[in-house]
């Protein structure tokens, strides 16, 4: 990976903010020379690599979590998202230490499975659901169910939505310009070496929020689509809202094609409590949810139709995993759905979340800085962009080291203020509480006039 995540140690403008981080973490600069013996980049996801080193963590509570030296950080990342719960909820940690003591793995199916499903499917409004325990491979089954429902083999994707990093839809994720090609008929360009082209024969790649440059790609293969499949609020590119009318059209484009509209809510299922079509009103065929639903506990699934989930068939269609639904994650998202994450408490996190949202906008327009916020309820991002952030093509637009000097201000005050790259955005827990979003607005409004002298030549970009 030659793609630099931090300012490193050559940032202008910055040399001050980076000086004071490597002061603060030298015991991470130590976790990271150990890590990197016996793994590359010393970190086990691509996306926690930072530049000079990764922050290691130590422990977490609440909306806090502190690092291997001892500083303490509000946390507005909230592991990308998965903690709407937030951190060792105390109702939680009181059910795991019971599920611990009797038993963390069945081989057979437990009896408090059934509940947990019983509780997505009223929730998300889906008649069946299938569980697994990463996005990943949820997003996997949604595809393989579509695919054999409809007989076809065609998927459609967006540039810029992420989906997991399994082969088929590792495609058009973070294209450069040059790769991407033309902006209405976006190129299939691969975002990893060792994937074979056959991998992605079948996918499709469209530009988001642009129902008729979608529909042409999608007409175009009219017999072969199986499903469409999208981030009804793409979060991978930062934070970006569906213009009116955009999903009701590709429920549409399904209808006209015998295709399947598939949402991967692996973050919208925790920014509201019905999910995407609480907050947009349309139904998709399939739903895949993963990240908050577990409270911090690994669980995923795919819900949907009965026709669609009814075609699992051992010997037939394939649906399997060793901790699928094993009790400790089961557990986990039981006492998430019903207690943690109530209709009542996320309402509370989301005027705190919009709260944060406009504190920002207040503070940008005070201080006269260029940047942008985009917010909804729990999450929201700062972007430095020239315009408002509607699609992939937008978003190459974004000034990245200046985003970078502007979370190593904030580390160094005390916050993480969003997840790990400008392409993620915030979250807030039902755990935060008002002084908290306050003090994150103060440590931003102290290093906001210090924002238009990070320049750090910086792409987002893939590298291969
Ligand atoms: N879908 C979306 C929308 C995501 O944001 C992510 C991860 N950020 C995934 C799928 C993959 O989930 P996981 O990392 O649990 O495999």
């Amino acid at each position: 990976m030659k793609e630099r995540r931090g300012p490193g140690g050559a940032a202008r403008g910055l040399e001050d903010e980076v000086a004071l981080f490597k002061k603060r973490t030298r015991g991470s600069a130590r976790a990271y020379e150990r890590a990197r013996r016996w793994t590359v980049y010393g970190v086990h996801s691509n996306y926690r690599v930072l530049d000079p080193y990764p922050l290691y963590a130590r422990r977490a509570k609440g909306a806090r979590i502190w690092d291997v030296d001892g500083n303490a950080y509000l946390d507005f990342s909230m592991a990308f998202g998965a903690l709407v719960a937030g951190h060792s909820h105390p109702t939680l940690v009181a059910a795991m230490r019971e599920r611990v003591a009797n038993g963390t793995i069945f081989g057979f199916e437990g009896e408090e499975t059934e509940k947990v499903c019983g509780l997505l499917c009223k929730r998300f409004r889906v008649d069946r659901v299938k569980l697994s325990n990463t996005g990943m491979d949820a997003t996997m089954y949604a595809m393989r169910f579509a695919r054999a429902a409809t007989g076809r083999k065609g998927i459609l994707k967006f540039e810029g939505c992420y989906h997991g990093s399994h082969d088929a839809l590792m495609a058009g994720i973070k294209p450069t310009r040059e790769k991407a090609g033309d902006p209405r008929r976006p190129n299939v360009v691969p975002a990893s070496t060792g994937l074979t082209p056959g991998a992605q024969e079948f996918t499709y790649v469209a530009p988001f929020n642009d129902l008729a440059a979608t529909e042409a790609i999608a007409e175009a293969r009219a017999d072969e689509m199986a499903a469409i499949i999208l981030e009804p609020i793409p979060m991978n590119m930062g934070f970006v809202l569906p213009r009116p009318g955009f999903l009701e059209g590709l429920r549409a484009l399904c209808d006209r094609l015998g295709a399947l509209l598939i949402f991967d809510e692996v973050k919208t299922c925790g920014k509201f409590y019905g999910g995407a079509e609480e907050a947009f009103g349309v139904r998709p065929d399939l739903k895949v949810f993963g990240k908050a639903i577990g409270g911090g506990y690994p669980i995923s699934g795919v819900g949907g139709r009965k026709e669609v989930l009814d075609g699992v068939e051992p010997g037939v269609l394939s649906h399997a995993g060793t901790f699928n639904a094993n009790p400790l994650v089961v557990t986990a998202a039981h006492v998430t759905l019903e207690k943690i994450l109530t209709a009542k408490a996320m309402k509370g996190a989301a005027r705190l979340g919009d709260a944060l949202g406009k504190g920002y906008t207040d503070i940008l327009a005070d201080r006269r800085v260029p940047g942008l916020v985009q917010y909804r309820g729990i999450s929201g991002a700062l972007v430095f962009a020239p315009r408002p952030i509607t699609d992939w093509r937008s978003f190459l637009d974004v000034d990245v080291g200046r985003w970078w000097g502007y979370y190593t201000a904030m580390l160094n005050r005390g916050v993480v203020p969003m997840a790990l790259g400008p392409d993620e955005q915030w979250t807030l827990s039902v755990q935060h509480a008002k002084t908290d979003v306050e003090t994150h607005l103060e440590a931003f409004d102290g290093m906001a006039a210090e924002i238009p002298a990070f320049r750090v030549e910086m792409p987002i970009v893939e590298a291969i």
